[in-house]
């Protein structure tokens, strides 16, 4: 029997001893990246390894939603940011209407800095399942004035259109966020000059960064862990960073649209790592919200037998599918997550390693 605990101990303590050693973790969402569009990637320079390929530890989540075998970005975005299933189109709320506590606004509960940086606006679906609680991911009105108020300390991406839509002119915008202790940025050059002691509304586009944002989304990446890195002293933050375009090129079945938007995914990812290779009680966590496009990538021959002469990337749907996705886990903690899991269980776990 104390033979029996020891070796059951003995099994647990790395996981034990690692969940409490992670102080801050990087979430990094491609949204609608499926194994099909990494293995692209792999495809892309078959010579050279992918930041995919270096990761520690690997998972696949079940992405389906609670009413529908495949899921929106709302639904996989609220199972992801709080560990719970729900609907298609309900953000952060169950589907009879009771309120869940996403990993940011439990991270900030216990004093540690979030942030958000997104290609797209920070309304949308996948952002706003961090901080928003509404039945329909489009009451961007509504969405809008639950991000004016709150927890997040650092957001970087598009949406000012909708932020004047409800509150008018620039200026009247910028009053309103300073109202909430939010410091209004325009442009990348502002940013970087923003001081780690202000909180930071980022709104670079009226939508969207718009497709071909080329670095855009590693140097945000950047910029929001310099700031979160000073403004956490020490307490840990936990920042989420979406690929956001991928999605819309898989529904479009734009191979190389989705190739581009990728390698700038993967430049964010790679500035993650990198911040977790120098702070070691950093965790990475990169996955996605669902697979888009149905996306497989065959014999450019039909004889697949002969010596290989191209290959071509086939589209099964403008929509979503209901694929499992990759998890690809780097740094201190990787070990604790791997296996086949729901998407709300990856979330409960990411939850789990900040209590
Ligand atoms: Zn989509």
């Amino acid at each position: 029997m104390r033979r029996l605990l020891i070796v059951v101990l003995t099994a647990l303590l790395p996981t034990l001893l690692n969940a409490q050693d992670v102080r801050n973790i990087i979430l990094l969402i491609g949204d609608g990246m499926g194994l099909s569009a990494v293995t692209m990637m792999q495809f892309d320079d078959i010579d050279k390894k992918t930041i995919f390929d270096h990761s520690d530890n690997i998972a696949l989540t079940r992405t389906y939603s609670l009413d529908n075998r495949v899921t929106d970005s709302a639904a996989a975005g609220t199972a992801l940011a709080t560990g719970t299933k729900t609907n298609n189109t309900y953000l952060g709320i169950t589907p009879d209407g009771r309120w869940l506590e996403s990993l940011t606004a439990y991270a900030n509960k216990r004093g540690m800095a979030t942030g958000l940086v997104v290609t797209t606006y920070l309304q949308h679906a996948t952002p706003a399942a961090f901080y928003a609680h509404s039945e329909n991911r489009h009451n961007y009105a509504d969405i809008t004035r639950q991000l004016a108020d709150s927890h997040i300390d650092v957001a970087i991406g598009g949406g000012m259109h909708y932020f004047k839509e409800e509150y008018g002119t620039e200026d009247s915008v910028a009053r309103r966020l300073n109202k909430s202790g939010y410091t209004l940025v325009r442009d990348m050059e502002s940013l970087s000059r923003c001081n780690p002691r202000q909180r930071v509304m980022a709104l670079l586009a009226d939508y969207d960064l718009g497709a071909d944002s080329g670095s855009y989304l590693a140097e945000a990446t950047g910029e929001a862990l310099r700031l979160l890195d000073k403004r956490s002293e020490g307490n840990g933050f936990v920042l989420m960073v979406e690929g956001s375009l991928i999605d819309g090129m898989g529904h479009g079945n734009d191979a190389e649209a989705m190739k581009r938007e990728m390698r700038s995914f993967m430049g964010a990812v790679e500035c993650a790592v990198e911040y977790a290779r120098q702070n070691p009680s950093t965790l990475v966590v990169v996955t996605a919200d669902h697979e888009t496009g149905g996306l497989s990538i065959v014999s450019g021959n039909a004889d697949f037998n002969l010596s290989e002469q191209g290959i071509e990337y086939r589209w099964g749907t403008d929509g979503h599918s209901a694929q499992m996705v990759p998890v690809y886990l780097y740094g201190t903690g990787a070990e604790c997550i791997n296996g086949i899991m729901e998407n709300s269980e990856l979330g409960q776990r990411l939850k789990m390693l900040i209590e």
